[in-house]
């Protein structure tokens, strides 16, 4: 046991220093400091009978960034004069543990509407407040708390994003701490702490994969990519979302932060605030919902939804969501999974999430459209559960909140508005580069039959070294017929919701298959 003013400040997002009110607090008249991150083995472990490497929950894309954020945080921590310790275990086991062996006053963590989060923190919290340590848990991984725009509501979040942004206001400003040292790390007893491990360590094989993403995880790549888009005032001022260009891979067309706000590699309100100034010195700018801070808008409208509604991430038992009788077929599933549809488009955005772990939004409209209402008509939960595996940025309000949308089960109801796997991506890139990049087989396609390339007569085929059928997949479905099918299913389906007022049951579906 240490002497003196002992604070544990318990990283799990957040992964930053900058505008973090729980280091702060933490900090604030500490003798000593505990920078903790816990690693769980369940998120982490290699799980052998996962489609493709990675853990059970996450693909080793993630698992890499976070790993490089982990890292770069310890560096940043030990310039201060601290470091980042690591333990490895159940989470909340590993955390009181902490609290029993150090000498600790105050324990602080940022606050997580994550139901993971919500569980694990009652535990951990509960613990500490018996044990007489106070605790501060605040809001910093949002702009607002969903906790006050429900209140706002009369105990009901927000279901549009207009009345979002009108509940919402003005978000609190970032803190502007610079830190020049912290407090040195106490006595550890005999907590088992070790370095920040290495996908290698974890049990990850050296040829595990053979492309990662090229989005590197911390801090500092967060705020320098920041940086680096907040160069461009013109591009920032003008910033409008559905018009930027899916396909655009060697420099995309939005800025790429969301894996670091994911994290919390970088603070939501200080990229908000950096926004604002460039704005501020603008003649006119875009406004939200299409403008950069209507993209930070959309992440806690999200957040708020989520938060506010028992059971999001399910269909059953979710009271905003429509029960539609989605097909259960594991064939059609892997084909989309696997980027095996025989739709180049499709398959190379599943492609790019599998190497990348990131898509661009429009992208990510396709392939969900494509798995659900739009031709497939396969449960978005299942898209939502690939998703979540395989991006960097993958988040649980986010993450099911767009599946939801794009599979018009709640947000959005426009069913009728399917995109097409074969000319949507034309628009953006006739050429096909995007394809010809991610699915190589079809690099010598010629233009006219790239998103087609079953329609190439076999001349064709044989020139450009890809017989449809063989080497590359002939369309799982016609889109034609397939999207007449299921724009018919979901008009049944609204009109059974309609009807049973969203009260619907696992026999009103039967009677819907
Ligand atoms: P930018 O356009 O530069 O926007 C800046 C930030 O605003 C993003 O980093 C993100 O935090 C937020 N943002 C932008 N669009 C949205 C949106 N539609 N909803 C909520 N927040 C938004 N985003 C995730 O962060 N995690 C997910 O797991 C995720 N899953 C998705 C699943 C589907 C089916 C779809 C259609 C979209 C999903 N998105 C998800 C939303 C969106 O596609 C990404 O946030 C965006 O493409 C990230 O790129 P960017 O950082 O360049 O975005």
């Amino acid at each position: 046991m240490g002497s003196g003013s002992g604070s544990l400040v318990w990283f799990r997002k957040g992964i930053r220093i900058h505008d973090n009110p729980a280091l702060e607090f933490a900090s604030r008249g500490a003798s000593h400091l505990y920078p903790v991150f816990v690693i769980d083995p369940h998120y982490m472990k290699p799980d052998p009978n996962s489609p493709s490497p990675g853990s059970s929950r996450a693909g080793l894309n993630r698992i890499k960034f976070l790993l490089e954020s982990l890292v770069d945080l310890d560096l940043n921590l030990k310039n201060l004069g601290s470091r980042l310790l690591i333990l490895k275990g159940d989470p909340a086991e590993v955390v009181i543990q902490c609290l029993k062996e150090w000498n600790i006053n105050k324990l602080c963590f940022e606050y997580d509407t994550e139901p993971y989060y919500q569980a694990l923190d009652v535990k951990v919290k509960n613990f500490a407040l018996a044990a007489g340590i106070e605790v501060f848990s605040p809001v910093s991984h949002t702009l607002f708390n969903p906790n006050d725009i429900i209140h706002k509501n009369g105990g009901k979040p927000p279901l549009s994003y207009n009345s979002f942004v009108k509940l919402a206001g003005e978000p609190p400003s970032p803190l502007s701490t610079v830190y020049s040292s912290l407090p040195p790390v106490g006595h550890l007893g005999s907590c088992d702490i070790s370095e920040v491990p290495t996908i290698t360590d974890l049990g990850y094989g050296d040829a595990e994969q053979d492309e990662f993403s090229p989005f590197k995880g911390g801090e500092s790549e967060a705020l320098r990519r920041l940086d680096e888009c907040m160069k461009d005032k013109k591009w920032v001022a003008n910033f409008e979302k559905p018009k930027g260009n899916p396909s655009a891979f060697l420099k995309p067309a939005t800025t790429v932060l969301s894996p670091y706000l994911k994290f919390g590699c970088l603070s939501s309100r200080y990229f908000y605030q950096r926004i604002q100034d460039i704005y501020r010195s603008m003649a006119k700018h875009t406004s939200p919902p299409v403008s950069l801070t209507g993209q930070l808008l959309w992440r806690d409208f999200f957040y708020t939804a989520a938060f506010g509604t028992p059971n999001f991430d399910r269909m059953k038992g979710n009271r905003i969501c429509k029960q539609i009788p989605w097909k259960d077929d594991d064939k059609l599933l892997e084909a989309w999974r696997e980027a095996r549809t025989g739709f180049p488009w499709i398959d190379a955005i599943m492609i790019q999430l599998r190497k990348w772990g990131w898509m661009h939004h429009l992208a990510r409209h396709s392939v969900a459209c494509f798995l659900t209402r739009g031709d497939l008509f396969v449960h978005w939960e299942k898209g939502r559960d690939v998703f979540e595996r395989l991006l960097i940025d993958s988040d649980w309000a986010i993450n099911n909140g767009n599946w939801m949308w794009l599979s018009c089960s709640s947000f959005f109801y426009q069913y009728n508005r399917i995109y097409s796997p074969t000319t949507f991506g034309k628009k953006y890139d006739p050429n096909g580069y995007y394809i010809r990049h991610f699915l190589p087989v079809l690099k010598d396609m010629p233009r006219e039959y790239i998103y087609e390339p079953w329609t190439a007569p076999k001349s064709i085929q044989t020139k450009a070294n890809c017989i449809i059928g063989k080497d590359y997949p002939m369309p799982v479905v016609s889109h034609d017929s397939a999207s007449k099918e299921c724009r018919r299913k979901m008009g049944e389906a609204y009109a059974l919701n309609k009807e049973l007022n969203g009260l619907v049951g696992e026999d009103d579906l039967k009677k819907l298959r």
